[in-house]
C-alpha cells in the first residue's frame, strides 16, 4: 500500500488526484502531520509526502532503520512540479514511483542515486542476490574505472556497463556471477547470485525440518555452492505437505514445487531405489524431482545422517543454465509518444537489440550504455529472427524490434517459428499502421475490418486476390498494408477494381502516409477518385465498407447496431 501524507489543501487535491490515478493509496490524516507519517511508516510500502523535502527529513528521522527494509519515500512540492525520490530509491522502490508520481501529476522525477541518474542498472536491482562490497564497486562502475566481470554462464541481465569487463586489470575490482562459493574474488569484490539451483528432496513421514535443512545446507557447502543461488525445493506430490519440506524451503525462503509420481518415474537417474517406487510410485524423487527439467547434476543423491537413527531425508542438486529472453517489442508507426511505456522499458531490459537499422536508429537513445547492437539492413528477415532466437538461446536478454506490432507482418512470427521452449517469451503489442491510419482518419473500423498486405514478394497474387474478393464480398473494411511500391504498381489498381464491384464510386477511402513521422500527411476520399500514384510503401490505405460515410471530412464506419444503408 501506498500512504499519502498531505499538510496543506493543495498538497490534500493532489494526494486525491494521485491516489485516483495510482490506486492502492490511502490517505493518513491523523490529528498532526508527524503522527500520520508514523503510523503510515508502519503500515505501508512507500510513502509519498505533499511535503517540503526538510520537514519530510524531520519527521521520518527518527523511523529510519535499514535500507533494505525501510519504505520508499517520495516528496511532492506544493507547486507539484517535482517528485523527488528521497529515501528506499532501489530496494523501497522510490525511484520507480517517483517516475509514476511523476507522470500522474505532470511533475519531473527527482532521483539522486547514481546509478539511476546515468541509466546503468544498480548492481542490486537486477533481481540477483547481492554480497559484498556494493557500494565500493559500483563507485568504481559509476567512475567508469576497469571492473572485472567473472561470469560462470550467459545471464538474461540487461546491459551491464562497458567498463564492466572480463579482461579488466586483476588488480581492478570484481563482480562475480555465479552459484559457486569459491569463485575468485579481487581488491572488492560484489556476488550476485543466479538462482540457478534446483535442489530435489526426499522424506519419509514426520522427517524433522532440522535434519532435512541440515542435509541442503551440506550437500550445497560440500559441493562449493550458494544456499542464495537456490531457485526452489522439488519433491514428489505425495510430499506436497510434508511439514519438515515446507519448513526448511521457508527456511531457505524459496517454494516447494511437487511434481506427480509418474513424472518423476520418467526422469532417468543415476541412483534409483526400490523404497521410493514402493511408498510413492517412482524409483527416484530427489534426484529425479532435481533432474525433471533438465540440467547438469551436481549433487547426486545423497541420505541424511541422523545419530542413532535411520535417515528421513535425501537431496540431490542441478544446476540449470539460464533460460534467455526474447522479447518482441513493438515500436509504433514512428513517434516517440506512440511508443508504449512497456516497449520502452523492454528496450532497457534487454542487453541485446535485433532489428532493421532504420528501427535501431529511431530507439538508440533510450538504450542503456553498453547494449550490444545486431542491425541489419532490409531483406534479411529470416536471419534477423534467426539470429534474435540463438541469441536467447546462449542465454541472453534480446529484444527484436520492428515498426508498428512486432507480430503484425513483421518479425514476431518467424522468430517463433524458429524459438523453442527453452527460451522466455515476451510480447509486447506496439501500435500497428492501421489503428494509427484509423485515428487519423476519424473511425474507419468501427465495425469489422480486415488487413491485407499487396505484397507478393512472399504470397502468391491468386491468394491475395482471392482475400480480396472475399472480403469485398464480405463487406469487411478494409487495410491494404503494402500498398505500392515502385516495381509493384498494378496490385493496388487491381484490388480497388475488386473491391469496386461490390462498393459504390463514393464508398470512403483513407489514405495515411508516414503516419506521427516529419513527412506526414493523409487524406480522405472516394474510391473513384483516389490517385494511387500518390500511394507508396510508406502508407496504409483503408477502403470503408457499403455503410461508411465521410461526415465533415472524416471517415466514419457506423457501429451498426442502427444500421442506415
Ligand atoms: N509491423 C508493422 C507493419 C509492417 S509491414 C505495423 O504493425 O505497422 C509495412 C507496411 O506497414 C508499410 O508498407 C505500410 O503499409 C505500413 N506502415 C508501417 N508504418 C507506417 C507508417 N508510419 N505510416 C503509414 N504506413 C505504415
Amino acid at each position: 500500500m501506498i500512504g499519502l501524507i498531505a499538510a496543506t489543501s493543495a498538497g490534500r487535491s493532489a494526494a486525491v488526484e494521485l491516489a485516483g490515478a495510482l490506486g492502492g493509496c490511502t490517505l493518513y490524516q491523523e490529528d498532526t502531520v508527524a503522527a500520520s507519517v508514523a503510523r503510515a511508516w508502519a503500515e505501508c510500502e512507500q510513502l509519498v509526502c505533499f511535503l517540503a523535502t526538510g520537514a519530510t527529513v524531520r519527521l521520518i528521522a527518527p523511523l529510519l532503520a535499514d535500507k533494505h527494509g525501510d519504505p520508499g519515500v517520495v516528496c511532492v512540492d506544493e507547486a507539484r512540479h517535482f517528485a523527488v525520490s528521497l529515501v528506499g530509491g532501489h530496494d523501497g522502490g522510490a525511484n520507480r514511483l517517483a517516475e509514476r508520481v511523476a507522470e500522474a501529476l505532470d511533475a519531473q522525477p527527482v532521483l539522486t542515486t547514481a546509478t539511476d541518474a546515468v541509466g546503468l542498472p544498480g548492481l542490486d536491482t537486477l533481481g540477483l542476490h547481492v554480497e559484498g562490497e556494493l557500494a565500493a564497486v559500483s563507485r568504481a562502475l559509476l567512475d567508469g574505472a576497469p571492473v572485472r566481470l567473472v561470469s560462470d554462464a550467459v545471464h538474461p541481465l540487461p546491459a551491464l556497463p562497458p567498463n564492466l569487463t572480463p579482461d579488466a586489470p586483476s588488480e581492478a575490482p570484481v563482480v562475480v556471477i555465479s552459484d559457486r562459493i569459491d569463485e575468485a574474488a579481487g581488491p572488492a569484490t560484489v556476488t550476485l547470485r543466479p538462482r540457478s539451483l534446483i535442489v530435489g528432496v526426499g522424506a519419509s513421514r514426520g522427517a524433522p525440518a532440522e535434519e532435512v535443512l541440515g542435509l541442503v545446507e551440506a550437500a550445497l557447502a560440500d559441493a562449493g555452492l550458494s544456499r542464495h543461488s537456490v531457485s526452489y525445493l522439488a519433491t514428489v506430490d505425495a510430499k506436497a505437505d510434508e511439514p519438515g519440506l515446507l519448513a526448511a524451503a521457508a527456511a531457505l525462503g524459496v517454494d516447494l514445487v511437487a511434481h506427480p509420481a509418474e513424472a518423476l518415474a520418467a526422469v532417468a537417474v543415476p541412483n534409483p531405489s526400490p523404497a521410493p517406487q514402493a511408498a510413492v510410485g517412482t524409483p527416484s524423487v530427489a534426484e529425479a524431482a532435481a533432474l525433471l527439467g533438465g540440467g547438469e547434476l551436481l549433487v547426486p543423491k545423497r541420505k541424511s545422517a541422523p545419530e542413532g537413527r535411520a535417515a528421513m531425508a535425501t537431496v540431490a542438486v542441478v544446476r540449470k543454465s539460464p533460460r534467455g529472453r526474447l522479447a518482441l517489442v513493438g515500436l509504433g508507426p514512428g513517434a516517440r509518444d506512440l511508443l508504449t511505456p512497456r516497449a520502452r522499458e523492454e528496450l532497457r531490459r534487454a542487453s541485446v537489440i535485433v532489428g532493421l537499422d532504420q528501427y535501431v536508429d529511431q530507439i538508440r537513445d533510450l538504450l542503456r550504455p553498453g547494449t550490444r547492437i545486431e542491425a541489419t539492413g532490409l531483406g534479411a528477415e529470416e536471419e534477423r529472427a534467426r539470429s534474435a532466437v540463438r541469441l536467447a538461446e546462449q542465454g541472453h536478454a534480446v529484444a527484436l524490434i520492428g515498426s508498428g506490432d512486432a507480430g503484425v507482418y513483421a518479425m514476431a512470427s518467424p522468430a517463433l517459428a524458429e524459438a523453442g521452449p527453452d527460451i522466455d517469451v515476451v510480447g509486447v503489442p506496439g501500435v500497428t499502421a492501421a489503428l494509427a491510419a484509423s485515428s487519423l482518419l476519424g473511425a474507419p473500423l468501427g465495425h469489422d475490418h480486415v488487413s491485407i498486405s499487396l505484397s507478393d514478394l512472399h504470397t502468391p497474387w491468386e491468394v491475395i486476390e482471392r482475400r480480396v474478393r472475399a472480403a469485398a464480398e464480405a463487406d469487411l473494411v478494409v487495410t491494404f498494408y503494402n500498398p505500392r511500391s515502385r516495381g509493384r504498381d498494378w496490385q493496388l489498381p487491381k484490388a480497388l477494381s475488386l473491391l469496386a464491384e461490390h462498393r459504390r464510386p463514393d464508398t470512403p477511402v483513407g489514405v495515411a502516409h508516414a503516419i506521427s513521422r516529419a513527412d506526414e500527411w493523409h487524406t480522405v476520399t472516394t474510391l473513384a477518385e483516389l490517385d494511387v500514384t500518390t500511394v507508396d510503401m510508406t502508407t496504409v490505405v483503408v477502403v470503408g465498407n457499403t455503410a461508411s460515410r465521410t461526415v465533415a471530412g472524416r471517415m466514419v464506419t457506423p457501429r451498426g447496431y442502427r444500421w442506415q444503408s
